[in-house]
C-alpha cells in the first residue's frame, strides 16, 4: 500500500509500501448473509472484501449493487491501513462512523440537508428509514436522540457491531455536517 495516497497498487514502484495487495472483492459471497466485511491483513498481503446476499427481498438483495455497501467496507481497509488501531469499543465506533461518512458523503449533492436525516444501507435492508443502523444520521434530536452515553450501554438488544456503528454514527453525523 501507498501510504502517502492510501491507494493498494498492484505493484508499488515508489517502493513506500509493499506491492501485490490489490483487493480480493467477492460478490454474492456465500459464507453468509445480510452483511458484508473487509479483512484487514499485513501490509504485502491482499486483502479480501466480502460482499453477501441480503435476505430483506425476494429474490434476495446483492449487495455489491449497492455503492454504499462496497464504500463502507472499502474505507474499514483504508482506515485500518492508515490508523492501525481502530479497534475495539471506541476506536472500532469511530472506523464505522468513517465508513459510513465516506459512503455517504460520496452520494449526497445539494439540496440534500446536511443536518440529515441521512440513512445508510437503505438498499440492502430495504429500510427506508433506518438501514442498517438503530437511526438515520441527523443532527435533530428527535429524529437520532442517540448520545455517548447511551450508544455505549444503554441500547439493549444489539450486537456490539450494531452498537459500535450507531455511536460511531451519531459522532461522525455530528462532526461532517457542513453549514
Ligand atoms: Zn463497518
Amino acid at each position: 500500500m501507498n501510504p502517502q495516497t492510501g491507494q493498494r497498487p498492484r505493484n508499488d514502484l515508489d517502493a513506500l509500501g509493499l506491492d501485490h495487495d490489490s483487493v480480493f472483492a467477492d460478490a454474492q459471497d456465500g459464507a453468509r448473509f445480510n452483511n458484508a466485511n473487509f479483512t484487514l491483513v499485513p501490509d504485502g498481503s491482499r486483502p479480501r472484501l466480502q460482499r453477501f446476499l441480503f435476505t430483506t427481498a425476494t429474490p434476495f438483495i446483492d449487495s455489491a449493487y449497492d455503492q454504499e455497501v462496497i464504500i463502507h467496507e472499502y474505507t474499514h481497509g483504508l482506515s485500518g491501513r492508515l490508523v492501525d488501531t481502530v479497534f475495539g469499543v471506541q476506536a472500532g465506533a469511530m472506523g464505522e462512523g468513517w465508513s459510513d461518512w465516506f459512503g455517504m458523503s460520496i452520494f449526497n449533492r445539494p439540496p440534500d440537508n446536511p443536518h440529515g436525516p441521512e440513512v445508510v444501507g437503505e438498499y440492502v435492508t430495504q429500510d427506508f428509514v433506518h438501514g442498517v443502523r438503530r437511526y438515520p444520521y441527523a443532527t435533530d434530536m428527535t429524529i437520532n436522540p442517540l448520545t455517548y452515553e447511551r450508544s455505549l450501554y444503554r441500547l439493549p438488544g444489539l450486537s456490539s457491531a450494531r452498537r459500535r456503528g450507531d455511536l460511531g454514527g451519531h459522532v461522525m453525523g455530528s462532526a461532517g455536517q457542513v453549514d
